[in-house]
């Protein structure tokens, strides 16, 4: 196994076999997590980025099995930010440090395309030193071309899984592991940076379905690669099963970290949610992103992907001064930089 891992650094690949073998075992998590470790000071020494997140809309015309804001769920109060109100939370990101502001919101067809080309050219007008990303979802690639002409350079959209019948476990008829995949490489091909990835241990995963993403994920060859344990989240209708593990959401970030060694890697508030130092566990097995909320707090506990989620009563200052010290704590330090990837 030893040598597993070390050739796995080597050659940032191994066969099935192997992989599957480390997925199932904590046995090598210590050395899987100071390989990873090795790797990612090599490459970006002990820097953390941040990103400041702004949740702007918790209205969602999809209905994902997992999601506390979904269509179905009429327990939600349902919020969107104006433009204004997003600008000023990037007011108040840019003071504290952020040089990346991520709009993330549920699938909300109020946004239409030239509302968030305005947003997105409305913020880098005002800040041309930082990087817009979006996180809104499926859309077409007409829509994909006009945000990135608008300015966007960072697209974040999980695949969940890549295998077919299992998507179909996770999701309603109608919604479709194809169109998703879709989206990821048109927005590749545009030139946006992009990110992928899955939640570790929702209903019905196997190690097969965990090996599945791993490959799916070396064909796309992502910037960006977010993981977290699933959560659950009481109003959906996965709410009788059990939460993800931790230790095997850390494995996997080692992993990632050995196989995608450039990666863009954040320790999540999902993480956080699941252990008291789970964002700190989560840096030490290889990540080296942080995405503190910059959303106002009057709407923070309404974005309710899943339940007990973290930091939704703290000022976008108080999130930053708790995650310096923590990312601290843990031997590493946040930086202010946009934060690129470092492809070879
Ligand atoms: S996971 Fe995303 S697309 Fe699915 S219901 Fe939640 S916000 Fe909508």
């Amino acid at each position: 196994m030893k040598e597993m891992i070390q050739q796995l650094r080597e050659r940032q690949d191994a066969d099935d076999e192997s992989l599957k073998q480390l997925l199932v075992t904590s046995d090598w998590d210590r050395m899987l997590f100071r390989e990873a470790d090795l790797v990612r000071r090599k490459i970006y020494g002990d820097d953390v980025y941040v990103r400041g997140l702004i949740e702007f809309t918790n209205y969602c015309r999809n209905d994902c099995y997992y999601c506390g804001i979904r269509r179905s769920n009429h327990h939600v109060k349902r919020y969107r930010l104006t433009k204004e109100e997003i600008l000023a939370c990037c007011r108040e990101g840019y003071l504290l440090g952020f040089r990346t502001f991520v709009l993330q919101g549920g699938e909300d067809s109020y946004y239409k395309d030239d509302l968030i080309c305005q947003m997105v050219s409305s913020i880098r007008k005002e800040f041309p030193d930082c990087i817009v990303t979006l996180s809104i979802g499926e859309r077409s690639r007409e829509s994909y071309q006009a945000f990135y002409d608008a300015g966007a350079r960072r697209y974040l959209l999980r695949h969940e899984t890549a295998d077919d019948a299992y998507y179909q476990k996770l999701h309603p008829a109608g919604m479709l592991l194809e169109n998703r995949k879709r989206c990821l490489f048109d927005l590749k091909e545009i030139g946006f940076q992009v990110g992928a990835g899955f939640m570790v241990g929702p209903p019905f995963q196997t190690v097969e379905h965990l090996l599945t993403d791993l490959r799916f994920l070396q064909k796309l060859q992502p910037d960006m690669i977010g993981i977290g344990p699933f959560l659950t989240q009481k109003d959906t209708p996965f709410s009788g099963f059990t939460n993800g593990s931790l230790s095997l959401t850390l494995r996997l970030i080692a992993l990632l970290r050995l196989m995608f060694p450039y990666a863009l890697i954040p320790a999540t508030t999902a993480l956080g949610t699941i252990h008291p130092q789970g964002r700190e566990m989560g840096l030490k097995a290889g990540a080296n992103v942080v995405m503190p909320n910059l959303s106002p707090v009057g709407v923070r506990n309404l974005y309710a992907l899943y339940d007990n989620k973290i930091c939704t009563g703290e000022e976008a200052a108080q999130c930053r001064d708790c995650l310096e010290r923590r990312v601290s704590a843990a031997g590493y330090h946040i930086v202010t930089d946009v934060g690129n990837v470092k492809r070879k």
